[in-house]
């Protein structure tokens, strides 16, 4: 009897705990394993062109690993996985665990309806080192602030990668009709660049900065302007590789000269499970303030929110580094964290914009758009959320650009009008003695000035202290 493997959140077929269960469920009754995707029309919508191009490239390099076995169905799981289980005469269903608001919900769905027919959802491993919902601080309740969860975390421990299956798993195509050549044809990019997808480009992609960039982590992973980060994010997503894959690979360099920016990567692999947590404990923060930072009638609003939006999401803000993170994410549906940071802050405290908006953006253009990253550092930037950067807390976008592009490079890659530019004269092309180049925006806004509004309405928020004197 086979048992089905439906693959999610897991495009691989290493270090992959549920497929040993699979594969030994199915062994022992005498049978394979059914290889199934679910193209969920609700994900599909939600997913963006990027992420869409980038998930259909996933599954084919999936179904060749699986020799060419995957099997490929339109619609909603709560049917067509129990139908597909029913038609097969599996007992067993196995999965990785999805944690987020939306995977919980549509599992339980199948669940329930695989149990009307007694069958079985198995849950074996999930996208992260320690799943969501496992650490509790000393008195039971969920962490809010991340030092002590990375503290847990550590101290928590993970398993090593899973072993191979002993014996090859044999695959199952119980209807060649429904292969991956049932994928719709990948969306038009236009001229939007993204990373190769599936598991070996993921693994290349991380050897090639394990035993290179790693190395200078420390300090490179906050340049933009040179290759100083992993670019695991999209693969992490997709589960192309296994976070505990990273951490294991990352025990030999604890043990050299490499020690400090291990550690720093391994850091932030920890954001990403802090971030996870707190969204399991709290689903709701996905959509709304963890706590207030300003006044309502704060934020911009109709025209003028639309505008500024607009300027901001096409990268015509008149700040350069800001820009050049705008349409980094045009044209690659992906951004450096500096940058991150950089844009959101801008959007949220110069522009007066609600965070909401700009994670929305994200959502729509990031190749790695993940509800829990996205919308809880979204948080982090706005000072919104649990264990946030303190909404005093300003960036300024020409300083920031000075600093951590120092030669301009980054700006000038993406922001054509600057390219002729030199050196850091790029961050500020309004002191140019000739004036702003040619199709480069005059500043939407005045740093200071809007720097001074939101300290103003911060200093009103709900609750606040007022001011002695004020
Ligand atoms: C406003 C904003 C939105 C973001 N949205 C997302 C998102 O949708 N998806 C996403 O994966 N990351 C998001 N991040 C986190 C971070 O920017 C990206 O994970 C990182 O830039 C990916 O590049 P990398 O793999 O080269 O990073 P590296 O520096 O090589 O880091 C390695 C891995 O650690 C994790 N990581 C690093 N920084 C963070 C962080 N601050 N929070 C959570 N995990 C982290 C990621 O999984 C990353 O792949 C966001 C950050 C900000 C400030």
């Amino acid at each position: 009897m086979p048992s089905v493997l439906w693959f999610r959140r897991d495009l691989r077929v290493e270090d992959h705990p549920a497929i040993l269960e699979a594969a030994s469920a199915a062994r022992g009754s005498g049978g394979g394993v059914v290889a199934l995707f679910v193209l969920d029309d609700r994900l599909l919508a939600a997913s963006g062109t990027a992420r869409v191009a980038y998930l259909l490239d996933s599954l084919r390099s999936l179904d060749a690993a699986l020799g060419g076995r995957l099997t490929v169905l339109r619609g909603t799981p709560r049917t067509v996985v129990p139908d597909l289980a029913r038609d097969v005469e599996a007992e067993t269903v196995h999965v990785s665990a999805d944690y987020s608001p939306f995977g919980r919900r549509r599992d339980a769905g199948v669940e329930e309806a695989l149990e009307e027919s007694g069958r079985r959802l198995v849950r074996t491993g999930s996208p992260y080192a320690i799943g969501p919902g496992t650490l509790h601080t000393g008195s039971g309740t969920p962490y809010r602030v991340f030092t002590p969860f990375r503290r847990a975390w550590l101290a928590h421990g993970w398993r090593g990668p899973a072993p191979s299956a002993d014996e090859p798993v044999t695959w199952v195509a119980p209807a060649p009709e429904h292969g991956v050549e049932a994928l719709p044809p990948a969306p038009d990019l236009g001229p939007m660049r993204l990373p190769r997808a599936g598991e070996l480009n993921a693994r290349r992609r991380w050897a090639d900065f394990r035993d290179g960039a790693l190395s200078d982590y420390d300090w490179g992973r906050d340049r933009p302007d040179l290759p100083g980060t992993s670019w695991a994010s999209p693969a992490l997503k997709y589960g192309e590789i296994h976070p505990r894959t990273l951490l294991a690979d990352l025990e030999p360099a604890m043990l050299d000269d490499r020690r400090s920016s291990a550690e720093t990567y391994r850091s932030e692999l920890a954001w990403r499970e802090f971030h996870a947590d707190v969204l399991f404990h709290q689903p709701w923060s996905a959509t709304r303030s963890m706590r207030p930072v300003v006044a309502e009638d704060a934020w911009a609003s109709g025209p003028v929110e639309a505008e500024r939006l607009a300027a901001w999401a096409s990268g015509r803000t008149g700040y350069p580094m800001v820009d050049a993170g705008m349409r980094q994410l045009l044209a690659e549906g992906w951004v450096h964290n500096r940058v991150r940071m950089i844009v959101a802050s801008f959007l949220v405290k110069d522009l007066h914009v609600r965070w909401q908006q700009g994670a929305g953006h994200f959502m729509r253009h990031l190749v790695d758009g993940d509800v829990a990253s996205n919308q809880l550092n979204w948080q982090w930037v706005a000072g919104t959320g649990s264990d946030a950067a303190p909404y005093f807390r300003i960036f300024n976008p020409v300083t920031q650009g000075l600093k951590f592009d120092p030669d301009g490079a980054y700006v000038r890659r993406y922001v054509p009008e600057l390219a002729g530019v030199p050196g850091k004269a790029a961050h500020e092309p309004w002191k140019l003695p000739a004036g702003l180049p040619v199709g480069y925006p005059e500043r939407v806004v005045d740093h200071a000035v809007e720097r001074d509004q939101a300290l103003a309405d911060y200093g009103r928020r709900p609750g606040a202290e007022p001011r002695s004197g004020a």
